[in-house]
């Protein structure tokens, strides 16, 4: 294990869930996560592990809730896996979670913002994030830190999404029932309008490889990364050029 990971731990210097995505709290994230969503975890981890074929080294899960796509993907591969939240309740669930699943050793916890990630440029082999990133403030910066992090060769899966077609109306029509607001939210995430927005977004990062999977099932991103370090800043580069 690197150094850098031994410093990873459990921190109690965040707010609690008065947060952007965990407005409702920690609670009920993970009561949703742990039954109606609960069969997509497994079906999304498979997808992205068939997909990028990176199955060790290092994955980061950000905003990574109740950690339970950080507990499927260690389950299917030999990667270890550093799950990031800003939302201390969020990572006390991810904690019962993770020692339940007898993942311990296997899932780090990071407090932090996807914002200001704390580590190191390229040191990350896949970087996941389901649900997330309708909730960062900026996303240019998110992307931008998302890259610094990436390894070359490394990628993305970053997005909404539910495994599949079927678990989609499945995990759709429970929602609905229970949750009936919930429906024009997702619609509304899940819309070309959305996808378009998001690629604007990306855009103004100048990441000069990225690819919008935009299916049945949700939508993702995929960026990949041929250099080292960070990116320069578009002012910056055209001040150089
Ligand atoms: N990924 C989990 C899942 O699919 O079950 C949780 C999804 S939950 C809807 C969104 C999560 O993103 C919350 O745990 C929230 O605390 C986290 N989050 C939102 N903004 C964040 C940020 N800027 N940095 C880190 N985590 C963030």
């Amino acid at each position: 294990m690197a150094a850098w990971m031994m410093v990873i731990g459990m921190s109690r210097n965040t707010k609690k869930s008065e947060r952007k995505g965990g407005k409702k709290g920690a609670g009920n994230m993970d009561e949703i996560a742990r039954t109606i969503f609960a069969p997509i975890y497994p079906v999304i981890a498979k997808n992205i592990l068939d997909r990028f074929g990176i199955a060790s080294g290092v994955c980061l899960d950000i905003g990574s809730g109740p950690a339970s796509l950080a507990i499927a993907i260690a389950r299917q591969s030999d990667l270890m896996v550093i799950a990031l939240d800003y939302d201390d309740e969020m990572q006390e669930a991810a904690l019962r979670n993770i020692t339940d699943a007898g993942l311990a050793g296997r899932i780090d916890l990071l407090c932090g913002d996807v914002h200001a990630i704390p580590l190191p440029d390229d040191s990350v082999d896949l970087i996941i994030s389901r649900g997330s990133m309708f909730f960062w403030e900026d996303i240019p910066t998110a992307f931008r830190e998302i890259y610094r992090v990436l390894k070359p060769g490394a990628k993305t899966c970053i997005g909404g999404g539910f495994g599949n077609k079927e678990l989609f109306a499945s995990v759709s029509a429970a929602m609905i029932r229970k949750y009936p607001e919930w429906e024009e939210k997702n619609k509304e995430r899940m819309s070309a309008g959305n996808v378009a927005r998001f690629r604007e977004m990306l855009e103004e990062t100048g990441i000069p490889h990225y690819e919008i999977i935009f299916g049945e099932e949700g939508f993702w991103i995929v960026l990949s990364k041929s250099e080292p370090g960070a990116l320069a800043h578009r002012e910056e580069s055209e001040e150089i050029r």
